[in-house]
C-alpha cells in the first residue's frame, strides 16, 4: 500500500523529534562538491553517517507475495555530504525525502547497497530520511520470508548476517546498535508478532489492523525479527529475574504439543542468569516455531525455532535434549552476540563460541546432556578436525564479501571458540573466569565489541594466549618429556612448537604400597619455548599431558611416563587417541608406533582382573581417530591386511552383543566406524537386515537414504540395488534429494566403480547429479585410487560437459589421492584448466603430503604381520 509522504513528515516530527537541522558551525577541510558523480565503496558502508533511530512500517499480508514499507531513520551525518549510502537488496525504491527536502536514488549501484542524494551538501548533524519501498517475501529462509502450513500461510524473518537489507533499506551492518520501532499492517485476524510488546493495535478497515510494538533497545539491525499468521500463541508464564513474560507462537493447531517449552524454559533462563548475574535484558519473549528453518536464530524478544525443536512429546528423551541445547545457545546469545555484538563479522566466533561454550555448560548443569565427557570431547574433536583442515582459517576471518558472513557459521566459529574459552577458563579456573566475563559483558553492553575487548579483560600473559589462538589457525602442540634425576625435584619438561599454550597437566603419583592406586593432582602453566613443570617430590608413577582437555596436541618425547589408557579418565581416552592421531598426520609416528597404539587402545579394559573383558567405547573412538588417520595413507597393496586387522581390533563393537544395554559412546562408536570399516567386513545378516530397512525407503522416495545402510546392504544388493536407487532416483522433482540418493551410491562396493562413472554420460542426468557418486566413491581411501583409473581416460570428454565451478569441484575430489602415477595424471589433466589452477595447486599438495606421509609411517604391512 502506497502511503501519502505527509505522513511521514508528521511522524517523523513527532515520534523521532529530532528531525534537526544540519550543524553549520564546523569547519571542514575538503568540501565535496555537490552532485560529484559517486564510486561505489565495496563491501563497507563508508564513514560518512550513524544510525541512530529507525521506524520501520510494514504492509504484509502473508497470503500475498507482495509487501511495502516505509522506514524512518534518523542519522548523524559525521561528515560533509551530499548523499548517503544505504544497504538494500531485492527493494524497488519508490521514493524518498529527508527534512531538507527530496532524497533522490542515484544510478551508481553499491554492493547491495544504494546511494540517496540530499541535493546539497548536508554539514554534520542531525537529519531524518525516509524511503518508501515495495519487496516480494522470499519462499527461502532469507529476509523476510513465508511458509505454508495445514494450508495456510505464514510470514518470518532471518536477518542474520545479511539479510535486513532485503526487508528495510537500513545500515545493515553489525557495528551499528541502533533503536528500532516497528508498525505492522496486517491481516486483522493474524498474530503479528516482533522483538518487543505490542504497545498498541487497532482496526484500519473491516480487513486490516496496524500494530505497533514498543521501541527495541540498541540492536543491530541482522537482530530486527517478525513474525505474521494465523499462529496458537500460547502463555509459558514469567521467567527469570525480571520476571519476563514468555510464549510460545506455533502454527495454529499445534499450540498443545509445546509442554516442553513450559517444562524447560524456565530453569533454562535461570541457570544462564546466574552465570552472568543479571536479568533478561528482554521485555518479552517469543520462541517462534517456523515450520522448516536451519536451525533457530537468536532475535532478541523473538527466538525463532525450526519447529521439530519445539513441538513433541514432552517425555521423549531426545526432545528434551535437543530443546534444552539449542534454547539454552539462544538465551545465551541473548548476553553474547545480542548485548554485546561483535563489530563485524570477522568476529562472529565470539558471539557463536560463547553462546556454545555456555548453552552447553547450562545444558549439563541440568542435566540435558546424555553422556558430558563423551559430548566435550566429541566437540574437541570437531574443532580439531576442522583446524586440520590444510584451509582452516583462524578464529578471526577475514570477511571480504557479502558471502563470506553465512560461510563463517562453521565448527571453527563454534567448536573452535568454545574449546578456546573452556581451555582459557579451566587453565584460571571457573570463577576467575566467570569474573572476567562478566567484566566484558558490563563494559560493552549495548554496544559492539572485539576480539581485544574481550583479551583486555584478562592479565596480558592470558590476553597474549587468546590472541594467538584467535590469529592463527591449527592446534598447537606441546612437547612433554619427564625428567626424574637424583638429587633433583622431577620435572615434565614442555615445549610449545608455535606460541604460548596454557598446558595442564595430570601427575599420578606413585604408590605408597602395593595394590593402593596412586593419588592424581593437577599443575598448569604457560608453555612457550621451554618451561619446567615440577612434578611432585618424587619421581611420578606416570603423567597426562591434557588434564583438563585443553586445545592442543601433546606429543610425548618419553613415551615410559605417559598414564596408561585403562587408567584415564573417558574423556581422556578419546584425547589420547586424537594426539595420536594428529602425530600421524604429522609423520612422526611409525607404522609400529601407530599399531602398538591402537592396540592399546582397542585391547579390552576389565573393571577388575577377573571381569569379563568388554572393549571400552571411548578407548575404541580414541582408536578410531588414530586408525582414520592411519586409513587414508593405506596403499591399495596393503588395504586387505589393513581391513582384516582393523575389523580385528574393532570385533566386539562390530558385533554388539545381544542384550547389551545401550549407551551414547558405543551408538557413537559404531555410527562413526561404519566410515571405516569396510561394509563387507560387517557379519552378513548385518547387510540383510540393512536391505531390509532401505526397501520402504525407496519405494517412498521421499527421505534421505542413510550412506551407512546404503553401504551395508550394498554389499548383498550389489547390480540390483544400484540400478533400483538410481532408477527411483533419476525421475525425482526434489533435487536436493536426488542429489543425496546418487551421493550415496560412492558408498558401494569397488564393484560399482565403474556403473557409477557411466552415469557422467547419462543424458538423463545433471552432470551434478552424476557427478555426485564419484565424488563419494574418490574420497573414500579404499576405492579412490580405482576410481580415478576408471575415471581418467573420460575426463576430457567430461570436463567438456561441465560448467566451471563444477571442474573445480571434480580438481578438488582428487586431493583424496595418494599415489604418485595419479598424481602425474591429475596434473597433466587438469593444468589445461587456467581458472582452476589454486584448485590444482592446493589437490596436489594435499597429494604429496599424503605420499610423504605414507613414507614416514614406513611399512605398514610389515608391521600388520608382527
Ligand atoms: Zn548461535
Amino acid at each position: 500500500m502506497r502511503l501519502a509522504w505527509i505522513r511521514f513528515g508528521v511522524a517523523c516530527a513527532a515520534a523521532l523529534a529530532a528531525c534537526s537541522s544540519p550543524d553549520r558551525g564546523r569547519a571542514r577541510p575538503v568540501p565535496p562538491k555537490p552532485g560529484a558523480p559517486l564510486v561505489a565503496p565495496g563491501l563497507r558502508l563508508p564513514d560518512l553517517a550513524t544510525p541512530l533511530a529507525y521506524e520501520l512500517r510494514l504492509d504484509l499480508d502473508p497470503d500475498r507475495e507482495v509487501f511495502s514499507g516505509e522506514v524512518w531513520i534518523k542519522i548523524r551525518i559525521d561528515k560533509p555530504t551530499d548523499h548517503v549510502w544505504l544497504h538494500v537488496y531485492g527493494l524497488e525504491i519508490r521514493g524518498g525525502r529527508w527534512d531538507g527536502g527530496d532524497l533522490t536514488l542515484d544510478p551508481v549501484k553499491g554492493d547491495q547497497m544504494r546511494a540517496f542524494r540530499f541535493g546539497k551538501v548536508v554539514e554534520p548533524g542531525t537529519v531524518t530520511l525516509v524511503v518508501e519501498f515495495v519487496g516480494r517475501i522470499a519462499e527461502g529462509q532469507e529476509g523476510l520470508f513465508r511458509q505454508k502450513a495445514g494450508g495456510r500461510w505464514y510470514a518470518f524473518t532471518q536477518g542474520e548476517s545479511v539479510y535486513t537489507r532485503r526487508i528495510a533499506p537500513s545500515f545493515d551492518e553489525p557495528r551499528f546498535k541502533t533503536p528500532w520501532r516497528v508498525t505492522l499492517v496486517v491481516p486483522r485476524e493474524d498474530v503479528a508478532l516482533a522483538n518487543t510488546p505490542e504497545v498498541s493495535s487497532r482496526v484500519i478497515d473491516g480487513r486490516v489492523k496496524e500494530v505497533t510494538f514498543a521501541p527495541t533497545g540498541p540492536m543491530p539491525s541482522y537482530l530486527l525479527a517478525l513474525a505474521v499468521g494465523p499462529f496458537d500463541l500460547v502463555d509459558v508464564g514469567e521467567v527469570g529475574r525480571n520476571k519476563v513474560p514468555a510464549r510460545v507462537a506455533v502454527r495454529a493447531g499445534e499450540g498443545k504439543h509445546v509442554e516442553i517449552v513450559k517444562q524447560k524454559l524456565p530453569a533454562i533462563v535461570e541457570a544462564i542468569e546466574a552465570y552472568v548475574d543479571e536479568g533478561l535484558p528482554l521485555a518479552k519473549l517469543d520462541l517462534v516455531a517456523v515450520p522448516h528453518l536451519f536451525g533457530a536464530m537468536e532475535n532478541p524478544g523473538l527466538v525463532t525455532f525450526d519447529e521439530p525443536m519445539l513441538v513433541g512429546d514432552p517425555k521423549s528423551t531426545s526432545l528434551k535434549q535437543s530443546f534444552v541445547s539449542v534454547a539454552a545457545h539462544e538465551v545465551a546469545h541473548q548476553w553474547f552476540g545480542n548485548l554485546v555484538t561483535p563489530a563485524w563479522w570477522d568476529d562472529l566466533w565470539l558471539s557463536e563460541g560463547f553462546a556454545s561454550w555456555l548453552g552447553d555448560k547450562v545444558s549439563q548443569e541440568l542435566g540435558a546432556v546424555d553422556d558430558p565427557p563423551l559430548r566435550a570431547a566429541l566437540t574437541r574433536r570437531q574443532a580439531i578436525e576442522a583446524d586440520d583442515d590444510p584451509a582452516a582459517v583462524p578464529l578471526r576471518r577475514a570477511v571480504e564479501t557479502n558471502e563470506a558472513p553465512d560461510e563463517s557459521f562453521d565448527a571453527i566459529a563454534y567448536q573452535k571458540a568454545q574449546e578456546v574459552l573452556s581451555t582459557i577458563e579451566g587453565f584460571v579456573g571457573a570463577a576467575e573466569f566467570r569474573t572476567r566475563i562478566r567484566a566484558y559483558l558490563d563494559a560493552h553492553r549495548d554496544k559492539s565489541a572485539t576480539a581485544a575487548d574481550l583479551f583486555a579483560v584478562f592479565p596480558p600473559e592470558i590476553a597474549k594466549t587468546l590472541e594467538q589462538y584467535a590469529s592463527s589457525p591449527r592446534v598447537p602442540i606441546v612437547d612433554l618429556a619427564l625428567r626424574c634425576e637424583k638429587g633433583k625435584p622431577p620435572v615434565v619438561e614442555a615445549h610449545a612448537r608455535s606460541g604460548t599454550v596454557p598446558v595442564c597437566i595430570r601427575i599420578v603419583k606413585p604408590r605408597t604400597s602395593p595394590g593402593a592406586a596412586g593419588t592424581v593432582s593437577d599443575t598448569c602453566a604457560l608453555v612457550d619455548a621451554i618451561t619446567e613443570i615440577q612434578a611432585g617430590d618424587a619421581c611420578p608413577a606416570s603423567v597426562f599431558g591434557n588434564a583438563r582437555g585443553g586445545y592442543y596436541h601433546v606429543a610425548w618425547q618419553t613415551r615410559a611416563a605417559v598414564t596408561p589408557v585403562a587408567q584415564l579418565d573417558p574423556r581422556s581416552r578419546i584425547i589420547t587417541g586424537d594426539d595420536l592421531a594428529a602425530a600421524v598426520s604429522r609423520g612422526e609416528l611409525t607404522a609400529e608406533q601407530a599399531l602398538g597404539a591402537l592396540r592399546e587402545l582397542t585391547a579390552p579394559i576389565a573393571a577388575c582382573a577377573r571381569c569379563a573383558a568388554t572393549a571400552d567405547p571411548y578407548a575404541q573412538l580414541g582408536a578410531l581417530a588414530l586408525a582414520s588417520h592411519i586409513d587414508t595413507l593405506v596403499d591399495d597393496a596393503t588395504r586387505p591386511a589393513w581391513s582384516a586387522y582393523l575389523a580385528k581390533r574393532f570385533k566386539s563393537a562390530l558385533e554388539p552383543s545381544r542384550g547389551a544395554r545401550p549407551s551414547a559412546a558405543g551408538d557413537e562408536l559404531a555410527e562413526q566406524l561404519a566410515d571405516l570399516i569396510p561394509a563387507d567386513r560387517y557379519p552378513l545378516a548385518e547387510s540383510k537386515a540393512a536391505r531390509t530397512s532401505l526397501d520402504p525407503m525407496i519405494a517412498d522416495a521421499t527421505e534421505e537414504l542413510p550412506e551407512d545402510l546404503v553401504a551395508l546392504a550394498a554389499v548383498t544388493g550389489g547390480d540390483k540395488l544400484f540400478t533400483r536407487i538410481v532408477e527411483r532416483a533419476r525421475t525425482m522433482s526434489n533435487k536436493e534429494l536426488q542429489q543425496q540418493w546418487f551421493a550415496s551410491l560412492g558408498r558401494f562396493g569397488a564393484a560399482q566403480i565403474d556403473r557409477a562413472v557411466a552415469l557422467l554420460d547419462d543424458a538423463t542426468v545433471t552432470p551434478d547429479v552424476a557427478w555426485a557418486p564419484v565424488e563419494t566413491y574418490l574420497s573414500r581411501p579404499a576405492t579412490r585410487t580405482a576410481t580415478w583409473r576408471a575415471l581418467h581416460g573420460k575426463l576430457g570428454k567430461i570436463l567438456d560437459r561441465l560448467k566451471a565451478p563444477q571442474v573445480l569441484r571434480v580438481i578438488d575430489a582428487t586431493s583424496s589421492l595418494c599415489d604418485v602415477t595419479s598424481r602425474d595424471e591429475v596434473a597433466g589433466v587438469f593444468d589445461r584448466v587456467p581458472a582452476g589452477r589454486t584448485h590444482l595447486d592446493r589437490a596436489l599438495a594435499a597429494i604429496d603430503r599424503c605420499i610423504a606421509m605414507r613414507g614416514k609411517l614406513g611399512d605398514l604391512g610389515a608391521a600388520l604381520t608382527k
